[in-house]
Formats: structure tokens, C-alpha cells, sequence
């Protein structure tokens, strides 16, 4: 029966994680990794060999690696005094930086006095990012971890995985003084094995720009704008101008529109849902 409720309970955290209908993600072909396959939908249903009703000798309960990891997001600190809870939300997340244009998305933002996550790619950081890392912080944006070398998670074993979110969350420690950060998974990418090897709430998207896939002002702006609802988290990139100007063109009609743009931590926190790490990646939060 304990190993029934296991799975029960890995096939409840996989079903979370299969409401991504708006992910068109560039998500790789499923792995075939024993227990811990990339969920697809329908899968999650699938028995578990029944168990027999042969009593199972009681031992000394110890928790699952999944429970083990379930810990609780803290968004104490995070001040959403700013935020009007009874209007619409939208996080708007910039992955793959630091990059020349970080400074630019921060103009726009600080000028409507609007929040955003920025999702860091560890290895692309250099000392001459220094102070435009320190200014995402400093203006009550979110720094999230991107890993190190941006590689398909789930391919990695458990300690290659820790050693990729590791290595950025200790850049970021450095630079901010905060200890841990959300994390995107490169492509969208986890299965159940990366859900307990992070130690942190990992964080997809339901609106794609798909800036990355040969975007322009005119697609960024379109995939965003008809898709955007109330509680969305927005993928965009922060490697193109392009996606720089249709941010800037979208956040006064999101806000003529009655939307107010903040962090991936304040959306959560301000929908009143507690994030934990060892769960599926969050997709939105409505
Ligand atoms: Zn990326």
C-alpha cells in the first residue's frame, strides 16, 4: 500500500504539470527514463501494477525524494504593497540573460513602474553586467535561475543537474546577496528527476512570444497580446531588440487594459498560491 500511495502521489505531482495547453514550447521528444519519463497527457492515469493485499511488514515511514524536496517558496520580504490585487496580473519573464539589453528593459519598466523576472543564463555573465544585475534587484525586479550552460535538464543525472543551478544560484548570491531564485528550465525542459533535484520552484510560462523562433516586433506583439489573460506568465527573451520595442509598445495597453505587470514571486504571492520546489514546473497562477 506505501508504494501505492507513492505513486499516487508522483502520478498527482506529474497531472499539475499537464495543464500547459498554451506551451508551445520548444520541448524536446520525451526521454525514456524509467520512473521518471517527461509527463504527457494521459499518461499520468496509467496504473501501477495492483497492489496484492498481502500485509507489507510496517517499518519506520521516511519520506519520499518528492516530499523530501516540497519546500515552501518564502515571499515574506517581497514587498507587493504596490499591487493592486483586484486588477489583472500578467509576469513577464526575459530568459537567457545578461545581455545588452537588460538596461533597456529596465527603462521601460521603471517608467511605468512596473516589475518583471528575469531568468539568468549563468555563462553568459560577465563582470561588465555587474551593475545592470544588481539594478534588476534594486528596482524590485526578480533575478531567477537559468542554469549555468542552458542544457535539456532532464538528460543529466541528479548531481549534473545541481551542479547547473548550483553554479548560477551562487552567482547570484554573490551579486545580490539573496540566496535562492526561482528556476526556468532551459526549453522548458524537467521530468520528475529534475523536480527533485532542484531545490528550488521551477517556473514555465502560459503565453509564448516565441521571440526565439525567428520572432519580429510584429510576432511578439501578436503571440502576446491575443493571448494574454488575467495570471499568465509571459516567455520572452532578452537576445533581441526586437522583443525590447514590442515590450515597449505592449506594457501601456496592458496597463490601459487594466493590467499591472509584476514578478513571477509577486504574482504567486499576490494570487495567494504558496510555490514549492519538487513540484511541476507552475505554468501560471489565475
Ligand atoms: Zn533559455
Amino acid at each position: 500500500m506505501k508504494h501505492c500511495a507513492i505513486v499516487l502521489l508522483l502520478a498527482m505531482l506529474l497531472c499539475v504539470g499537464c495543464s500547459t495547453g498554451d506551451d508551445a514550447t520548444p520541448t524536446p521528444a520525451p526521454d525514456i527514463l524509467d520512473l521518471t519519463a517527461t509527463p504527457t497527457p494521459g499518461e499520468e492515469a496509467t496504473p501501477s501494477p495492483t497492489p496484492t493485499s498481502t500485509p507489507t511488514p510496517t517499518s519506520t515511514p521516511s519520506p519520499t525524494p518528492t516530499e523530501a524536496v516540497m519546500k515552501e517558496w518564502d515571499t515574506s520580504n517581497l514587498d507587493t504593497s504596490w499591487i493592486d490585487p483586484e486588477k489583472k496580473l500578467v509576469a513577464f519573464t526575459f530568459d537567457d540573460g545578461p545581455s545588452q539589453y537588460y538596461d533597456d528593459i529596465l527603462d521601460i519598466l521603471e517608467e511605468y513602474g512596473m516589475h518583471a523576472t528575469f531568468f539568468v543564463w549563468g555563462r553568459n555573465y560577465n563582470s561588465s553586467y555587474e551593475d545592470v544585475m544588481k539594478r534588476v534587484v534594486e528596482q524590485g525586479c526578480e533575478l531567477g535561475n537559468h542554469t549555468w550552460s542552458h542544457p535539456y535538464l532532464s538528460k543529466l543525472d541528479e548531481a549534473g543537474i545541481a551542479q547547473e543551478i548550483e553554479q548560477t544560484r551562487a552567482l547570484l548570491e554573490e551579486l545580490t546577496g539573496i540566496t535562492n531564485f526561482l528556476v526556468r528550465p532551459p526549453y522548458g525542459d524537467s521530468n520528475l528527476k529534475v523536480q527533485v533535484s532542484v531545490n528550488a520552484p521551477l517556473i514555465n510560462w502560459s503565453v509564448d512570444s516565441a521571440d526565439w523562433n525567428n520572432g519580429s516586433f510584429d510576432s511578439v506583439y501578436t503571440n502576446v497580446m491575443s493571448k494574454v489573460k488575467d495570471g499568465d506568465i509571459v516567455l520572452m527573451h532578452a537576445s533581441y531588440s526586437f522583443t525590447v520595442e514590442a515590450v515597449r509598445a505592449m506594457i501601456p495597453e496592458l496597463i490601459a487594459d487594466g493590467y499591472q505587470i509584476v514578478s513571477v514571486s509577486e504574482l504567486a504571492a499576490v494570487r495567494g498560491v504558496t510555490i514549492t520546489s519538487g513540484h511541476a514546473p507552475y505554468t501560471n497562477f489565475r
